[in-house]
C-alpha cells in the first residue's frame, strides 16, 4: 500500500480519530469501501491523496455554490486573514453581512429578517433558535418532523435525517429521557398530525422547527401550502415557526426556499413569514459561519438586550465573514440560473439512465437540490423514504466514484451542484451514468 493511498490515510486516521472521521457520513459506512482523503478542491473538482481528480457533487455539503476556492472569495479571505485572524470584538464586516442578509432575504413587502445573530455552525444556529423560542414564549415543547436534520444538539436528534438516517439510528445515546420527551416528532407533510399535536399540547408548544424543504433524507419538498399552514397554526397558537434554511438558504435562490415561496416560484407558496430563520453553509462561503435571524421583537430577547443567553469566542469571525460576504455578493441571479440548469440536466440524465436499466426510482427536487429515491412512487415522508431499495445506491455510488465522480456517500443526502459545473464537468458525469445505472440494476 503506497503511503499516499486513501487506504493508508484511513487506517492511520482510525488510530487517532473515532472511526477515522470528524463527521460520521464521511466514513462511507452505508456505501462501504475506503473514504477518499482530499487534499485539494478547485471549481467543480476535488483531488485525493493519490492525485485522482473527481467531479464533485458534494460541494462541501452545500457551501460551495460558486465552485470550490473561487478566486475572488479566496482573495477576500486572504486579505481578511492578513488583517487579523480573530479579534473577539465587533467588526464592521459583521454589520455589513447582517445588512446584506436582511436585504437579500426580503421579497416585496416581506422582510422576515429584522435582526441577525452570527454563530459558527448550523447546529448552534438551530440550538439557539430553540432556546430563544422557549425563552420568548415561556413554553417547553418543541415540534420537529421525522427525517429532518437540524444539527446535533440534544433536542434535535430524535428521528433525525442526514448521518442519523444513514446509520439507521433512532436517535442518539447520551440524551436524557427528559430532553427527548420535550421534542414531539411528527410525520412530514402531515398537517392533521400537526393539528392533533396542537390540540393536545398547544399551550406548551414553544416552536415548530422545519427544514424549509427537507434535504437530509434525500430531497423532499413540502406539499403545496405546507409551510404556510405551519405558519398559520403556530401563529394561532402563540408559538413560533423556526424555518431551518441552513442547507437551502442562499442555495436554492437568493432568498432561500422561503424566497421561492414568497415570490410564488413555488406554486401556492406565498403569504407567510417565518418567525425565525437559521442559516449556515453558503453564508460562510466554506468557512465556519452560521446565523439565526428573524422578527426584531423575538431576536431582541437575546443577550445582551434580553434574557436568553448565547455567545461564541469565534462568533462572527472576520475571515469567515469575509468569505461569506464575498460569496453572497458573487451569488448573482445568473449563478442561480446556472445551478438550476445544471440540476435540470443532471437529474433528467440520471433518471433516464436508471429507467434504461429498468430501475424503479423517483426524482426528488427542491430548486437546484436533487436526489433519487429507489421507490416506484414519490415519497411524502420519512417512512416512505426508508421503505426504498436503499441497497441499490452503494453499487451506483461506487461505479460513479470509479469513473471519477464524487457523490454523497449516502442515499439520504442531497446532490449539490455548483456554478463551476461547466460542460466538461457535466459530460464527465453523463459518461459515467450508464455503467452506474447498470450496477444499481444488478
Ligand atoms: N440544519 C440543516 C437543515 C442542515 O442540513 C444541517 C447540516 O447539514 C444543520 C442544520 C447543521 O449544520 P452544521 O453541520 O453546520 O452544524
Amino acid at each position: 500500500m503506497s503511503d499516499r493511498s486513501n487506504e493508508h490515510y484511513f487506517t492511520r486516521a482510525k488510530q487517532s480519530i473515532p472511526g477515522g472521521v470528524n463527521s460520521p457520513v464521511r466514513a462511507y459506512g452505508s456505501v462501504g469501501g475506503t473514504p477518499r482523503f482530499l487534499v485539494g478542491a478547485q471549481g467543480a473538482y476535488v483531488t485525493d491523496t493519490e492525485g485522482r481528480e473527481y467531479v464533485d457533487l458534494v460541494a462541501s455539503w452545500g457551501p460551495a455554490i460558486l465552485g470550490h476556492t473561487h478566486p475572488e472569495v479566496l482573495e477576500a479571505v486572504q486579505q481578511a486573514a492578513a488583517r487579523g485572524l480573530s479579534f473577539g470584538a465587533s467588526t464592521p464586516g459583521e454589520t455589513e453581512l447582517a445588512e446584506l442578509v436582511r436585504e437579500r432575504v426580503s421579497v416585496g413587502d416581506a422582510h422576515p429578517i429584522g435582526k441577525l445573530r452570527m454563530v459558527s455552525t448550523g447546529t448552534e444556529a438551530t440550538m439557539t433558535a430553540i432556546r430563544l423560542a422557549r425563552g420568548y414564549t415561556g413554553r417547553d415543547l418543541l415540534v420537529k418532523f421525522a427525517g429532518h436534520y437540524h444539527g446535533h444538539s440534544d433536542s434535535l436528534l430524535a428521528e433525525a435525517g442526514s448521518g442519523v438516517a444513514t446509520l439507521s439510528m433512532p436517535g442518539s445515546a447520551g440524551i436524557t429521557a427528559e430532553t427527548a420527551a420535550q421534542t414531539l416528532v411528527l410525520p412530514y407533510n402531515d398537517l392533521d398530525a400537526v393539528r392533533a399535536a396542537f390540540d393536545e399540547h398547544g399551550p406548551r408548544i414553544a416552536a415548530v422547527i422545519v427544514e424549509s424543504a427537507a434535504a437530509n433524507m434525500g430531497v423532499l419538498a413540502p406539499q403545496r401550502g405546507f409551510n404556510r399552514s405551519l405558519s398559520e397554526i403556530t401563529r394561532r397558537n402563540g408559538s413560533l415557526l423556526i424555518v431551518d434554511e441552513v442547507l437551502t438558504g442562499f442555495r436554492v435562490g437568493p432568498a432561500g426556499w422561503w424566497g421561492l415561496e414568497a415570490a410564488n416560484v413555488v406554486p401556492d407558496g406565498g403569504g407567510w413569514q417565518p418567525d425565525l430563520i437559521t442559516f449556515g453553509k453558503v453564508i460562510g462561503g466554506g468557512l465556519p459561519l452560521a446565523a439565526l435571524g428573524g422578527r426584531t421583537e423575538v431576536m431582541d430577547y437575546l443577550a445582551p438586550l434580553g434574557p436568553v443567553y448565547q455567545a461564541g469566542t469565534l462568533s462572527g469571525n472576520p475571515v469567515a465573514v469575509a468569505a461569506g460576504t464575498a460569496t453572497l455578493r458573487l451569488a448573482t441571479p445568473a449563478v442561480y440560473e446556472t445551478l438550476d440548469a445544471v440540476a435540470d440536466q443532471l437529474s433528467v440524465a440520471v433518471s433516464d439512465a436508471l429507467s434504461a436499466e429498468g430501475v424503479e426510482h423517483s426524482v426528488q427536487r427542491a430548486g437546484s437540490l436533487f436526489s433519487f429515491a429507489f421507490t416506484p412512487t414519490a415519497p411524502l415522508n420519512y417512512d416512505d423514504v426508508r421503505a426504498q431499495q436503499a441497497w441499490r445506491y452503494p453499487p451506483f455510488f461506487h461505479a460513479m466514484l470509479d469513473a471519477g465522480v464524487n457523490l454523497p456517500p449516502s442515499v439520504f443526502e442531497a446532490w449539490f451542484v455548483t456554478a463551476a459545473h461547466d460542460e466538461t464537468a457535466v459530460s464527465r458525469i453523463l459518461d459515467a451514468l450508464p455503467a452506474a445505472a447498470k450496477a444499481a440494476a444488478a
